[in-house]
């Protein structure tokens, strides 16, 4: 029965992880559609813009094709590839993808008040994170409002946010002015498949997707929301020290030796 238990587990975890990829890959295709019929509605006219927008959609292929990639990788068991990365720079290499997936209502701003502390993670993995947030967030905004990345540097002690332990964390706040959400919504957004959104428009697996790459890069969420007041989402992704590519020892290495 435990085995069976175990099976079944695994089987909810790969369902989950299946419908993320899907919800990432259909905000892919969104990029790659919409560059296109730009493009072709550019060729009519003869306008300059087409070659832009054929490119914009390339980048949307490209980055389908990694995702596919990463599944392939997972499916052989493979772990995430993390690297160093310095929030800030990473999300003013996103500008010009959030503004082509968001539309003309949404201005989005960006402030890095970080203290320069890079995060020991998957690029490609928080890129989606971010871009699935941005797209919650439109969703939220009906098209009008603020998009704000703010990123920061905090030094939590043990489960101050969630289950993190003590140490330094880089904070990722992604906010909005949108509808916000009640009580009852925020209690169930990590729920794999809870959408308060039309069939067809939410899956559900955003949040959940997010919640558990951020735990397995060893960070935590929080939320901060209310009715008519918009939405902040912050991600606290540990701090890497260390100059090169390897990580400095984490505070699980002390006890190694005694294994
Ligand atoms: P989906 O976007 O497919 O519904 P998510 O897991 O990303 O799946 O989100 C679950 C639900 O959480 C949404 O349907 C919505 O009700 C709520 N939600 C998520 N992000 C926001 C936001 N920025 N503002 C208001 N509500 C949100």
């Amino acid at each position: 029965a435990q085995e069976q238990l175990r099976q079944a587990q695994k089987m909810e975890a790969v369902g989950q992880l299946t419908g993320g990829i899907a919800h990432d890959f259909n905000n892919m295709l969104a990029v790659v559609l919409g560059g296109l019929e730009l493009a072709k509605r550019h060729l009519h006219t003869g306008g300059p813009d087409a070659q832009k927008h054929i490119e914009n959609a390339m980048e949307g292929a490209n980055r389908a094709a990694a995702l596919t990639r990463r599944l392939l990788a997972f499916s052989r068991a493979e772990p995430l590839l993390p690297e160093a990365v310095e929030a800030g720079a990473l999300i003013d290499g996103m500008t010009e993808l959030l503004d082509r997936t968001l539309g003309d209502g949404i201005a989005v701003e960006t402030e890095d008040a970080g203290k320069g502390w890079r995060i020991w993670v998957d690029r490609h993995q928080l890129e989606n994170a971010l871009l699935n947030l941005a797209v919650n967030a439109r969703d939220a905004m009906e098209g009008q409002g603020t998009l704000s990345f703010v990123t920061g540097g905090i030094t939590l002690a043990e489960n101050e946010v969630g289950e993190c332990v003590a140490g330094d964390y880089v904070t990722i706040e992604v906010g909005d002015t949108g509808m916000g959400m009640t009580p009852e919504v925020l209690e169930r957004v990590f729920e794999p498949f809870f959408t308060t959104k039309p069939v067809g428009k939410g899956t559900g697996l955003g949040l959940s997707q997010i919640f558990g790459f951020v735990r397995q890069s060893g960070g935590e969420i929080g939320i901060d929301t209310a009715p008519g007041k918009g939405t902040q989402v912050v991600l606290y992704l540990p701090r890497h020290v260390g100059e090169g590519a390897v990580p400095e020892a984490a505070p699980a290495a002390e006890d190694a030796s005694e294994k």
